[in-house]
C-alpha cells in the first residue's frame, strides 16, 4: 500500500466512508475516544473525529498517531469485513490494488457481525 498518494481518505471526511467502527474488544481501550450507538441491541462505538472532520488520531502530517495500535478497521482497510465474516475492496481507496487481505483476523462475535451490517455510515 501506498498511503503517501492519499490525502487520508479512510481517516477524514469522505462521505463515504464512516469512522472506524471497533470492534467489541476494542470498546475498553478507545472508550474516551469513542462515540456509542445501539443497533438491534448490540452495542457499537466509533472513533470520534476532531472539529476538522477528521479521526482525532490524525495528525497535522496526515499521519495515523496510533498507527502500530490502530483498531482493526483501520488495520484492515481498504478491505471490509461483511456480516458473513468475509472482506470486500474498498473502490475509495486509491491504492487498493495492492492491498492484501488482512491476516491475524480477531476473533469477532456472530450476533455482533450481523447487526454490523446495519450500522449507517456516519450517522454516530
Ligand atoms: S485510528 Fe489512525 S488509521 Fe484509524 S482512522 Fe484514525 S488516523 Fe486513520
Amino acid at each position: 500500500m501506498n498511503c503517501e498518494i492519499c490525502p487520508a481518505h479512510c481517516c477524514g471526511r469522505n462521505k463515504n466512508i464512516g469512522a472506524p467502527v471497533l470492534l467489541p474488544q476494542e470498546y475498553a481501550k478507545f472508550q474516551l475516544f469513542s462515540s456509542k450507538t445501539v443497533i438491534d441491541g448490540i452495542e457499537f462505538r466509533r472513533i470520534i473525529r476532531g472539529e476538522d472532520g477528521f479521526c482525532v488520531f490524525l495528525d497535522s502530517n496526515n499521519k495515523c498517531a496510533i498507527y502500530n495500535s490502530r483498531p482493526f478497521e483501520c488495520r484492515a482497510y481498504p478491505y471490509i469485513i461483511r456480516a458473513d465474516g468475509s472482506f470486500v475492496l474498498s473502490n475509495n481507496c486509491p491504492d487498493n490494488k495492492s492491498a492484501q487481505l488482512p491476516v491475524n483476523v480477531p476473533a469477532i462475535d456472530e450476533v455482533w457481525l450481523k447487526a454490523y451490517d446495519k450500522l449507517p455510515l456516519d450517522k454516530i
